[in-house]
């Protein structure tokens, strides 16, 4: 049977809902969204329909259906056994009211779809009761496409609509303008502004974490972005899995400092994000782990605030969170201390070395990223600050990645572990110092899959 797919206004009208279980509880927050005027009737109700009851939010009629209830309703959901529905559907059907009976094709006038609500703008699927989970897992996707700033998108693509309307501008090239507007993306290349704002063909640029290098790492909003963008700059830590979510159509440069033959300095980046974005691009700056930490975002938004481009940051999982979990560890505990300190062995010219005595002192835990080699050194720095020998370290390589090791050791038998491939990390008293005669162990070898 095909169906006739409507938006409904139900700002004002009366709706009424039977049963007040945890069914029909939950079909009152689209109504109520949508400023129906609801009736409950149910003997019984859950907590939280009483409390709406309470506070005026809902009618409650504390008793059975009746079909004198089904006056001057204007869609009737019945959320009862089969039995009961039964009855309120043929006394909706010779009303002329239209009947949802939740779960229940046969007793229905109407099925609820699956819902992207994004403000004005909703997406609705029906599988005609076919397929729910097909259409769960199609919401799903779509929220993923369009996200919360959607809602936002389209009030603005209205005014520009009705600015549009209210200028004296040529059908035709009015058309094409509502066209382009519509062909952008939120916060992306331009600002819908009716005739053309002056910002029109400035793009914007994402500064986006890919976790430490598990795909499924990827927050959803960095997947969202991805999908949208024109160019990606990327960097050496991203893995071909990560890089295989770009879309085919988008610019994909690798500006990593470490194996690119023709080494693109910082201000290269800087100088490319600015130069794709103000011609009007998507510029996604994808970067291992989270940007913000040991990841020169800070020049790059220096950059990006002075050539007065737009940038979002989108957060990710940073290498220290990927090495703990593929360890199996916590990064704090309570127990041991209250403190955790990022640090990295590779300092910027000029910069003077940590202070180890206070990381040797700290009282926690400590991730040293970049460890490059100089773990030996590193160990030393660290029990000549006073950190006991004993004090329980973790070398892991390529986190979460198919290659993934690690090696559980002490800060005393560091430097006789061999080198780990790079990206590796150190995280030194996450777990408590166990009996001197443990030596090092390997924990993992390239056995880690991702699942
Ligand atoms: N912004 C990144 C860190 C960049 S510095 C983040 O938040 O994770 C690069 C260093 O990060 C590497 O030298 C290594 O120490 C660490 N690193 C990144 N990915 C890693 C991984 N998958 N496994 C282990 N260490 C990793």
């Amino acid at each position: 049977m095909t169906l006739f797919p409507l938006f409904v206004k139900l700002e004002g009208r009366r709706v009424l809902v039977v049963g007040a279980g945890p069914v029909g509880e939950s079909k009152l927050d689209a109504l109520l969204n949508a400023g129906a005027a609801v009736t409950v009737v149910a003997p019984k109700a859950t907590e939280a329909i009483r409390a709406a009851a309470k506070a005026g939010r809902v009618e409650w009629r504390i008793r059975e259906f009746r079909p004198a209830d089904l006056s001057g309703i204007t869609l009737v959901v019945a959320a009862v056994p089969a039995d009961i529905a039964k009855r309120v559907f043929i006394a909706a059907r010779a009303r002329g009211i239209l009947c949802n009976s939740v779960d229940d094709p046969d007793n229905c006038d109407f099925y609820y779809p699956a819902v992207v609500n994004r403000g004005d703008f909703q997406i609705a699927i029906s599988t005609a009761g076919q397929s729910p989970a097909l259409a769960q897992r199609l919401r799903q996707q779509l929220e993923q496409q369009f996200g919360p700033e959607y809602a936002e998108w389209i009030q603005q693509l209205g005014e520009a609509r009705r600015e549009l309307f209210a200028a004296d501008i040529d059908p035709a090239a009015r058309r094409q303008r509502l066209h382009e507007l519509a062909s952008e993306v939120p916060g992306g290349a331009g600002r819908a502004g009716g005739a053309g704002g002056a910002d029109r063909a400035k793009g914007h640029v994402y500064l986006v974490g890919a976790g430490p290098g598990d795909p499924e790492l990827l927050t959803l909003k960095a997947l969202r972005i991805l999908g949208q963008a024109d160019v990606v700059l990327y960097d050496d830590l991203l893995t071909p899995e990560i890089l295989e979510l770009i879309p085919p159509a988008a610019r994909i440069e690798c500006v990593g400092k470490r194996h690119n033959e023709r080494q693109v300095t910082q201000e290269e980046i800087n100088r490319r994000l600015c130069a794709y974005a103000a011609a009007g691009q998507t510029v996604v700056r994808l970067k291992g782990g989270d940007g913000a930490i040991f990841g020169r975002a800070s020049e790059e938004m220096d950059a990006l605030r002075a050539a007065d481009i737009p940038f979002t940051i989108v957060p990710g999982v940073t290498a220290a969170s990927g090495a703990a979990a593929a360890a199996g560890v916590s990064l704090t505990d309570r127990r041991l201390g209250s403190a955790l300190a990022f640090l990295t062995a590779q300092r910027c010219k000029g910069n003077p070395p940590p202070n180890w005595k206070a990381v040797a002192e700290l009282g926690g835990a400590v991730a040293i990223y970049m460890p490059g080699g100089h773990e030996a050194t590193l160990a030393r720095e660290l029990m000549d600050g006073g950190l006991s020998p004993e004090t329980p370290c973790f070398v892991v390589s390529q986190a979460t990645r198919p290659e993934e090791q690690i090696v559980e050791t002490t800060v005393g038998e560091l430097p006789k572990v061999p080198q780990l491939p790079a990206p590796a990390l150190l995280l030194i008293g996450v777990v408590p110092a166990r009996r001197p005669e443990t030596s090092s162990k390997i924990l993992m070898n390239s056995k880690s899959k991702f699942i």
